[in-house]
C-alpha cells in the first residue's frame, strides 16, 4: 500500500515551498488510492515556534489537502485514524527511539561521544584557519572524546557520572553506496566522505535522523517524497535502514524552487522585495495568498507545475485532475523558477471561473472592510460583478473597476474631458435628457433603442454623444457597456449625473 507523509519540523510558518512539497505527497498518495500522513517532526525543542504546528494544519486544510492520519483532527475529514500507527507528534514518541540508538550501540554501529560544543568548536575554528573543514569521522574519530578512543571502564564511569554525550552513527569506511531515487535515478556515494552524525542526545531527545527513519519504518511509509536540501541526508538513512535491518522506502527528492530572477532558491526576502506571498496563510507582518486575495486553487494549480510537468501544453488542472496526471517520473531534477506573474494568471483565471454569487459575497465583504455602504440587494452586487469580473484579478480590484455603479463620480478624468467635451456637448445631453425622461421602462435594450434610435433620426454624431455621456455617468472613460450601466443604476441617477455634469 502507498502510504506518504509530510514532516514538517514546527519551526514557523509554511513555506509556500513546504505545501509544494506536501501537495505532491498528497497527489501521489490519491493517485495510487494511498494515504496522506501529516507528522510534526518536533524533537528539536529550542527551534520549536509556539502555532506553528496549527498553522502547517490549517494551511493544508485552506489547500484542499486534508491528511488521512495526523497529530489532531482535520477539519475536513472527521475519521481520521490516530490508532495504528500514531502518536503523530515526534515529541509524543519519544520513549520510543532510545532502543534503536542502544541496539545500534550494542552492534557497535554506534558510539558515545563526550565532545562538549565549545571542543567541536574548536576543532572547527582550527580546521578552518587551515583552509580544512571539519569532519568528525573516520580521520579524527580515535582522537576526540567518545567511547571509540576511550577505554569501556572510562566511559562507563563518565555516564555513571551523568555527564552529557550524544551517540553517533559510525558510519562504514571505504565502502561505495548505491543509491536510487525515483527523480534523479542513481546516485553513487563513498562513505569516507560522510560524517558520524549524532542520532541521540543525552536529553533524552533522538535527532532528526534517527527519528526521521525509525518513523518512517513504524509508520510503514512506503515513499519519502522530500525537499532536494534532504538529498545530502540519503546515504546516512540509507545506511540506517540497512544497518537496522529495515527494508527502505524509497525515494524521491523535489527539485528547489529558484527565486524569479538570478540564482538560488526562493526566499523570504524576494517576496518582501517583489512584493509577492511566500506563505499560504499571514504570519506575523507577512502577508499570505489567502489574505492576498488568491484563491487556494490557484495556488495549488501553479504549485503544482513548479517542478512537474504534464508532458502536454496543458497549464490549467483542477485538484482531481492533478491527481489523476500525476506522477513522480514527470518531476524534473532542475530547480523550478518562481513566476510571481504566473500565479497572477492563475488566479484571474480561477477569479472567472467563481460564481457570481460567490464573488457578490467576496466582494461585499471587502466593502464592508473598507466602510462602504452595502445596503443594495445581493442582486445587485451580482450584477456589478458579472459585468466587471473579467478585468479582474482579485477581489480587492473590484471597487476600483465599479465605484461608479455605487456612487456618482466626483471628478472626471481631466484627459477625457479635455478630448471629449466640446462647446455643443452640454446642450446634447440637455437634450438626451428630455429623451431619457420618456423611457417609462428604462432597460439596457430599451434605452439602448431610444437613444439611436433618436441619435439617427436628428442626423447626430455618435462620437459626439456616447464618450461624453460615459464621461459623466462613470467619471472616466472605463467600464462595461454603457446602457448595462444605465439598467444598473437606473433612469433617476443617470438623469440626475448628466444634469450635475452640464449645470
Ligand atoms: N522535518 C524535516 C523537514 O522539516 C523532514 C524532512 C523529511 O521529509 O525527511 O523538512
Amino acid at each position: 500500500r502507498v502510504r506518504v507523509r509530510f514532516a514538517p519540523s514546527p519551526t514557523g510558518p509554511l513555506h509556500i515551498g513546504g505545501v509544494r512539497t506536501a501537495l505532491f505527497n498528497y497527489l501521489f498518495a490519491k493517485k495510487h488510492g494511498g494515504d496522506f500522513i501529516l507528522r510534526i517532526e518536533d524533537t528539536d525543542q529550542n527551534r520549536y515556534v509556539e502555532g506553528a504546528e496549527q498553522y502547517i494544519i490549517d494551511a493544508l486544510n485552506w489547500c484542499g489537502i486534508p491528511f488521512d492520519e495526523g497529530p489532531s483532527r482535520p477539519l475536513q475529514n472527521d475519521s481520521v485514524n490516530q490508532g495504528e500507527y500514531g502518536p503523530y507528534r515526534q515529541s509524543e514518541r519519544k520513549q520510543l527511539y532510545r532502543q534503536y540508538a542502544d541496539a545500534l550501540i550494542a552492534n557497535g554501529k554506534a558510539y558515545y561521544a563526550f565532545d562538549t560544543p565549545e571542543r567541536l568548536d574548536f576543532h572547527r575554528k582550527d580546521h578552518e584557519t587551515k583552509g580544512k573543514t571539519f569532519i568528525y569521522n573516520w580521520h579524527n574519530r580515535l582522537k576526540l572524546d567518545n567511547s571509540l578512543s576511550l577505554g569501556a571502564e572510562t566511559v562507563k564511569k563518565r555516564l555513571d557520572a551523568g555527564e552529557d554525550y550524544v551517540i553517533r552513527f559510525l558510519t562504514p569506511q571505504d565502502e561505495k553506496l548505491h543509491l536510487t531515487d525515483i527523480i534523479r535515478g542513481s546516485i553513487e556515494i563513498d562513505t569516507n566522505i560522510l560524517d558520524d552524525k549524532v542520532l541521540f542526545k543525552s536529553d533524552g531527545m533522538p535527532t532528526y535522523h534517527l527519528a526521521n527513519i525509525v518513523d518512517d519504518h513504524l509508520m510503514e511509509i512506503s515513499h519519502v517524497i522530500r525537499g532536494e536540501e534532504w538529498l545530502p541526508s540519503l546515504a546516512l538513512h540509507q545506511l540506517l535502514y540497512d544497518t537496522l535491518g529495515w527494508k527502505a522506502p524509497k525515494f524521491a527528492h523535489l527539485p528547489l524552487i529558484m527565486k524569479p530572477v538570478g540564482k538560488g532558491k526562493l526566499s523570504k526576502r524576494d517576496g518582501e522585495k517583489m512584493g509577492f506571498p511566500v506563505f499560504p496563510l499571514s504570519w506575523n507582518e507577512s502577508i499570505g495568498y489567502k489574505e492576498a486575495g488568491y484563491f487556494s486553487e490557484a495556488v495549488i494549480n501553479f504549485l503544482a507545475l513548479l517542478g512537474w510537468n504534464p508532458g502536454t501544453e496543458q497549464e490549467i488542472f483542477s485538484l482531481n485532475e492533478l491527481v489523476q496526471n500525476f506522477s513522480l517520473e514527470r518531476v524534473n531534477k532542475s530547480g523550478a523558477r518562481f513566476d510571481p506573474d504566473k500565479t497572477k494568471w492563475y488566479n484571474q483565471h480561477y477569479l472567472q471561473q467563481q460564481t457570481d454569487k460567490k464573488l457578490a459575497e467576496l466582494f461585499k465583504a471587502d466593502l464592508q472592510a473598507k466602510g462602504v455602504d452595502i445596503s443594495q440587494p445581493d442582486l445587485y452586487f451580482e450584477q456589478v460583478v458579472s459585468l466587471i469580473k473579467e478585468r479582474a484579478t482579485f477581489v480587492s480590484e473590484f471597487w476600483e473597476l465599479s465605484d461608479y455603479f455605487f456612487v456618482a463620480p466626483s471628478t472626471y478624468n481631466e484627459r477625457a474631458v479635455k478630448k471629449q467635451w466640446k462647446e455643443g456637448t452640454p446642450e446634447l445631453l440637455n437634450r438626451l435628457v428630455s429623451i431619457l425622461e420618456t423611457i417609462s421602462d428604462f432597460t439596457s435594450e430599451n434605452v439602448e433603442t431610444q437613444v439611436k434610435g433618436w441619435i439617427a433620426e436628428e442626423a447626430l454624431s455618435f462620437g459626439k454623444v456616447m464618450p461624453p455621456l460615459r464621461l459623466v455617468l462613470v467619471g472616466d472613460m472605463k467600464g462595461p457597456h454603457i446602457f448595462d450601466i444605465m439598467d444598473m443604476i437606473g433612469q433617476q441617477e443617470s438623469i440626475s449625473r448628466i444634469r450635475k455634469a452640464i449645470t
